[in-house]
């Protein structure tokens, strides 16, 4: 998926966020990857571009989250993970040993959480919905 610059633009300005270089640069850095990506990377790419340091990153993803642009993704190990906010549901792969995350598509998850709610009876209504699935990529086998 590829967003211009200005389609970015409108998305910080419909959510009243002003688009400042360091924000601008985090929201495309994270916009261009396919996959989700950890704190650690996103502040090693950003660092790349432009002199930013740690807190500014963290600043950053955390208003932009906040703001309904970018999904969060905490692993059980305590990193976190940033992706674009598509709207879709993410599903995903984990490695357990190197926490690489593939993001992975498919209606059939839609369709096994729409059976989950059926067989509760506390909840009626899915918001937010996220499957990991743990195991150990081709790289790490
Ligand atoms: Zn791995």
């Amino acid at each position: 998926m590829k967003y211009s610059d200005d389609e970015l633009l409108n998305n910080l300005k419909d959510v009243g966020l002003r688009a400042t270089p360091h924000r601008f640069l985090i929201y495309k850095l994270i916009s261009k990857s396919k996959q989700p990506l950890s704190v650690s990377v996103i502040i090693e790419k950003s660092k790349n571009k432009e002199d930013v340091d740690k807190a500014t990153v963290y600043r950053n993803l955390f208003s932009l989250h906040n703001a309904g642009l970018l999904k969060k993704i905490d692993l059980s190990n305590g990193e976190a993970y940033y992706s674009f906010e598509t709207g879709e549901v993410a599903n995903q792969f984990v490695c357990s040993k190197c926490r690489s995350v593939e993001k992975v598509d498919g209606d059939f998850f839609d369709e096994a959480i729409k059976k989950m709610m059926k067989k509760s009876k506390k909840f009626k209504g899915v918001e937010l919905s996220m499957i990991e699935v743990c195991g150990v990529c081709a790289g790490c086998r």
